[in-house]
């Protein structure tokens, strides 16, 4: 009896064992989890690793049979530079951060980078290209430390250090019982939003791609730990392409140039104080906010 009992011991263990593989495969198949509808084109080539310039030439996006999300939108931003794009909800503001990762085909035109198709190169290649901040992280059910490294699995413990400083990490998880190596929960679940949306930011640091995308990445900080990362963006990302999408109008004063789209096109192109002298959408906003008449998000005021 006494070794049946040990045997169906072992079992269970390896059972739970086995689940909790399961668990992770099933959790990293929801990260990269994807509407299969692209495909690589027979024998593409991997995107060359270059500087990183986006562009977008008279692409048209609709999902499924609605209206066009996105509606003969062209754009160019050079290599290197930072761009923050604003514009009430459902403006099409994700979209044009999912077409960028080719999560879905255009319908018309072309989006390329370095002057390269998109479609044209193999989606694991045009992957490693970008770091991608979603406004909701997944989070595997492992250590802090192994959820940053997952950005870049061969990266030393003093490059995630780094990068996890940078996100403004470092203070939560030193307060966590076993810092670096505390479980985060499943998808994350003993973390605040905030928390998580900073593991995620250290991913994209930890990544080192030239292209850095955010999708409202910031969107569930207090103001001190965004002010935190904003600072980090501009000197960790140096030399990198950003497209931000933001939601607080305050945090784009460090960026080159602010797109505002509405309702599936780029209504105002500019810098800041390009926009502002301007006096269209992105000046009422500003002033709405200014004078505190808008709170986050502010944008649907207009
Ligand atoms: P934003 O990020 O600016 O709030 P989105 O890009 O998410 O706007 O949405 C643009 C338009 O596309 C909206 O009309 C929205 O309802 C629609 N849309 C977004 N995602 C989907 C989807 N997965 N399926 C169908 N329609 C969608
Ligand atoms: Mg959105």
């Amino acid at each position: 009896t006494l070794r049946i009992l040990h045997s169906s011991k072992d079992m269970a263990l390896s059972l739970v064992d086995v689940a909790q593989q399961f668990g992770f495969i099933e959790e990293t198949l929801a990260v990269i989890a994807k509407p299969c509808t692209v495909r690589d084109v027979p024998s593409a080539p991997a995107l060359p690793r270059r500087a990183g310039a986006v562009e977008l030439r008279n692409v048209t996006f609709a999902y499924g049979r609605g209206r066009n999300a996105l509606d003969n939108v062209s754009l160019s931003i050079p290599a290197g530079q930072k761009v923050g794009i604003v514009g009430p909800s459902g403006a099409g503001k994700s979209t044009l951060v999912h077409l960028l990762q080719r999560l879905y085909d255009v319908d018309r035109g072309a989006i390329l980078i370095d002057g390269i198709p998109i479609t044209s190169v193999t989606q694991d290649s045009l992957r490693d290209a970008l770091a991608v901040v979603p406004q909701e992280i997944s989070l595997l059910h492992r250590s802090v430390m192994e959820n940053i490294r997952f950005a870049r699995p061969e990266a030393g413990d003093e490059a995630v250090f780094l990068a996890a400083r940078a996100a403004a990490c470092d203070g939560f998880v030193g307060r966590l019982p076993q810092q670096y190596a505390t479980l985060v929960g499943e998808r994350g679940a003993k973390l605040s939003g905030g928390q998580r949306q900073r593991i995620g930011i250290a991913r994209a640091f930890l990544k080192d791609a030239p292209i850095v995308l955010f999708d409202e990445a910031t969107s569930a900080l207090d103001t001190e730990s965004e002010m935190e990362i904003q600072a980090a963006l501009i000197r960790v990302l140096r030399g990198r392409t950003l497209i931000a999408v933001a939601h607080r109008l305050s945090t784009l004063t460090s960026f080159d140039r602010i797109l505002v789209i509405r309702d599936g096109e780029i209504c105002e192109d500019g810098t800041v104080d390009e926009l502002r002298r301007a006096g269209g959408v992105f000046d009422r906003m500003w002033r709405l906010q200014a004078e505190g008449l808008a709170q986050d998000p502010i944008l649907d005021s207009v």
